[in-house]
């Protein structure tokens, strides 16, 4: 087990600064639950930390901060259901490459893979594909280490309720050791990327979300562009243009972007200039690859970001009105707005729970002032039951929250009994969660009422 004293720790964007009493990273789940015990006893703060590519500060620590990286890999191999068993600590990026060596893949998966597989779902973290549920909705089953050190095994047919509770869980509940992933029969898939106008994106919107497995598209503020992406299952072999596409990724959407960004810091009159630069240059793409690598871009550039769940029904609105907002306004906005989709789900915090989604994000280039620009716009997806991403950036409170999330109070309840004393909370979800609050006595629909 590796243990280091007083060490800093920042998260991805640098939205989040601390220093944990102790960064703890133990070898075994044996060592994980022993640990957990001591600290239970010891009264001691716990949070658990994947790759810290949250926003918001989920993993913040003053006293121990907790890391799986050291607990990484593929424990078993169900052929016959086609799940497995993977090490909560397990990167995207390492998870993507061990299935292909078996044949298999996850279904669907973000647009970056450097996320540990339990950070990833306990966020609600998403792909695209109107088919497709976030990937949470690819767990089976969850072993947790809770507050007293020991494992507790949960899926729909062992403790139903905190298996539901615990698929998007913020790290509130304990520490997920491993998980059981529902797989598919790896998968080659054909990736077009098209300069389309918004106008024709909005227009079609319904056609491209059900012709196409994966559809999302980047829209360049104060212009009429969108990078339109399709991505779709081929029967060709990996390879084409595997080339240019990352060159595209690493050449034209890191460096050149990174160094026009970094230009409209300095000059933020720029910012609209760079907009429509990029916006006019948008490469066409056609590229063929196994599915996780198609999937993830590498993001060198870093940002803040925003990112709300709509119902889908919603989207064109949402994206008329945050238009129209940024060209009255102006903001120095240098970075597009980004427009997934996602089936509905019943995972008691997932911002997909029981609704067709789409989600909308917006970006700041890291370093320029970015809280009028986001609060305007978390004001229009507030008119639209928006419910924010649990991982990015929002300023919204248990108050605001509880009436969006029919099992909010559920969700409470099953915190308080599996973490009576809080070890898991720090600031951030206590004011969330609100451990000193009775939980009893009314349900979810009521509370959601009694705090509006
Ligand atoms: C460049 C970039 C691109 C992104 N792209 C996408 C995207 O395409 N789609 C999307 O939806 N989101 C995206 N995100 C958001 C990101 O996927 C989420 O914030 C995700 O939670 C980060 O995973 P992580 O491993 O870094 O977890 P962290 O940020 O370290 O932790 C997230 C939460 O998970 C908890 N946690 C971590 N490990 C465990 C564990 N073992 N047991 C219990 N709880 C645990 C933490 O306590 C915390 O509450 C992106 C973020 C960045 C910075």
């Amino acid at each position: 087990m590796a243990v280091t004293q007083g060490t800093r720790w920042q998260n991805w964007s640098g939205s989040v600064k601390g220093q944990p009493r102790q960064v703890v990273m133990p070898g075994s789940i044996n060592e994980l639950e022993q640990r957990v015990g001591v600290f239970a006893r010891e009264g001691r703060h716990v949070r658990v930390v994947g790759s810290g590519h949250s926003f918001t500060p989920l993993a913040q620590s003053d006293d121990v901060l907790l890391s799986l990286d050291n607990l990484q890999g593929i424990q078993s191999i169900d052929a016959e259901h086609g799940t497995v068993t993977v090490l909560g600590g397990t990167k995207l990026k390492l998870l993507g490459d061990t299935l292909l060596a078996h044949g298999l893949a996850q279904e669907n998966l973000g647009d970056i893979d450097v996320q540990s597989i339990a950070g990833a779902i306990s966020t609600g973290t998403h792909g695209t594909g109107i088919s497709f549920g976030s990937l949470a909705t690819q767990i089976e089953g969850i072993t947790l280490v809770t507050a007293t050190g020991e494992l507790l095994e949960c899926s729909p047919e062992q403790h139903p309720d905190i298996f539901k509770a615990a698929q998007v869980s913020l790290g509130a509940l304990g520490i997920i050791a491993s998980v059981k992933l529902r797989v598919v029969p790896a998968k080659v898939l054909h990736y077009q990327g098209l300069r389309k106008k918004l106008s024709d994106c909005l227009d079609h919107l319904e056609q491209y979300k059900q012709e196409n497995s994966h559809f999302e598209f980047f829209w360049f503020p104060y212009t009429e562009w969108v990078q339109a992406k399709f991505i779709n299952p081929t029967s060709e072999p990996p390879g084409k243009n595997t080339l240019w596409g990352t060159l595209n990724k690493i050449v034209l959407e890191n460096w050149v972007y990174g160094s026009l960004c970094a230009m409209s810091r300095a000059i933020p009159g720029l910012a609209k200039s760079v907009c429509k630069i990029s916006g006019n240059s948008i490469a066409n793409v056609d590229e063929i690859n196994y599915s996780h690598r198609l999937f993830s871009t590498p993001r060198m550039v870093r940002f803040q970001e925003m990112e709300y769940n709509i119902p889908a029904e919603h989207t064109r609105a949402v994206i008329t009105e945050i238009q129209q907002c940024i060209e009255q306004r102006q903001f120095a906005v240098n970075f597009p707005l980004e427009c997934r989709f996602v089936h509905g789900d019943d995972i008691w915090l997932s911002p997909a729970y029981q609704r067709e989604s789409a989600y909308i994000a917006v970006h700041m280039y890291r370093g320029m002032p970015y809280q009028s620009y986001f609060s305007h716009v978390e004001e229009i997806f507030k008119r639209y039951q928006g419910r924010p991403h649990w991982g990015k950036l929002h300023t919204r409170t248990a108050r605001e929250l509880a009436p969006l999330y029919p099992r909010w109070h559920d969700f409470r309840c099953i915190r308080a009994a599996l973490d009576p004393d809080g070890m898991f909370l720090n600031d951030y979800l206590r004011a969330l969660f609100d451990a000193n609050t009775p939980v009893t006595g009314v349900t979810g629909e009521e509370e959601a009422r009694t705090t509006n």
